[in-house]
């Protein structure tokens, strides 16, 4: 059985050494427990595919968190982002049945990161975006990004919706007032980056982002950042003030979004989601090297549903959305 994984993170020395000066004091962006070696964020190469085959993974389609695009100013994320969607696609080239990409894109100029899309898409051969988080404390609904979501749709790429911390304001509010090392968990892994991002997949749908864009198809990690297990209830609750909607909250999400796992390889979760959307609607990800673990083949191997459904999971979706050649 193929396996291809979506959310697979690497990152170049060079560009974290230019972006550092830009990037604002505050604690570490990860917590201790989930910061790899260096050396295999950075590796592109043959160390990495030697990792996939222990692990049995077959393609990763590779993403840049680290680089923090949204974070920096507009002037310097055009060029950045070139250069890292340059330098991705070249490492791509050299192993093309193992690697595929998701491009960078820098969101503080929207009509740039709207014209790297297609240039990553239809030059480079990039397969969508992933953006990671607000930019300028803005989500993806905001007007201004409505270039982004246009190209992402003309393209019939999909964009990978990946957490990020939420602005200080909100961190002091709900994860402060606890030692430092909890708070910064708490903050980022430990629960506020899936609130975060899910809050932002529903803000977006809330505005009528998928109405307007009805063939925009966004990917999230971590089973859904918990839309799944409360699907019902924002459908019931939100319904009566959704009136401008063309559709039921739920439709948009099962209808214009897929998840991945992103490293949870528990049962409970996977199973609800399994029921909540469907095999059509799951991808797979392991969060490399965030997460390295023999358990993400097994697990789909031994997860409790049909060989037509696995298939589905394990490559058929990726094939499908990311285009890619069948295994
Ligand atoms: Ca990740």
């Amino acid at each position: 059985m193929n396996i291809i994984t979506l959310e697979e993170h690497f990152q170049f020395p060079e560009i974290q050494r230019v972006v550092a000066k830009y990037l604002p004091d505050q604690p570490a962006f990860h917590q201790a427990a989930y910061d790899p070696p260096l050396a295999q964020l950075e590796d592109l190469g043959e160390g990495r595919i030697q990792r996939m085959d222990a692990m049995g993974i077959d393609v990763q389609v590779l993403s840049n968190t680290s680089a923090r695009l949204p974070a920096l100013p507009a002037a310097e994320a055009v060029p950045l982002a070139r250069e890292m969607n340059d330098r991705l696609a070249a490492a791509i080239a050299v192993h093309p049945d193992r690697f595929a990409g998701f491009a960078a894109l820098p969101t503080p100029d929207p009509e740039a990161a709207a014209d790297e899309l297609e240039r990553a898409v239809r030059t480079l051969g990039l397969k969508g975006a992933l953006i990671a988080g607000r930019t300028n404390g803005r989500f993806l609904d905001d007007p201004a990004f409505r270039p982004i979501l246009a190209a992402a749709e003309a393209l019939n790429v999909p964009l990978y919706l990946h957490p990020a911390v939420p602005p200080q304001a909100v961190v002091d509010a709900c994860y402060a007032d606890l030692d430092p090392a909890i708070s910064l968990s708490f903050a980022t892994a430990g629960w506020s980056w899936h609130l975060e991002t899910g809050i932002h997949a529903l803000h977006m749908i809330l505005a009528g982002v998928f109405d307007r864009y009805p063939g925009l198809q966004l990917i999230l990690g971590h089973w859904g950042e918990m839309i799944p297990f409360y699907l019902a209830r924002f459908d019931e609750a939100l319904r009566p003030v959704t009136k401008h909607l063309q559709r039921p909250v739920a439709d948009y999400f099962l209808q214009q979004m897929y998840v991945t796992p992103s490293g949870m390889f528990t049962l409970p979760p996977f199973i609800l989601t399994h029921q909540i959307m469907g095999a059509e609607r799951i991808m797979y990800s392991v969060d490399y090297p965030y997460i390295q673990t023999e358990h993400a083949r097994a697990f789909l191997e031994q997860a409790p549903i049909s060989p037509a459904d696995r298939t589905k999971i394990a490559h058929q979706n990726a094939e499908l959305v990311l285009k890619l050649a069948p295994r």
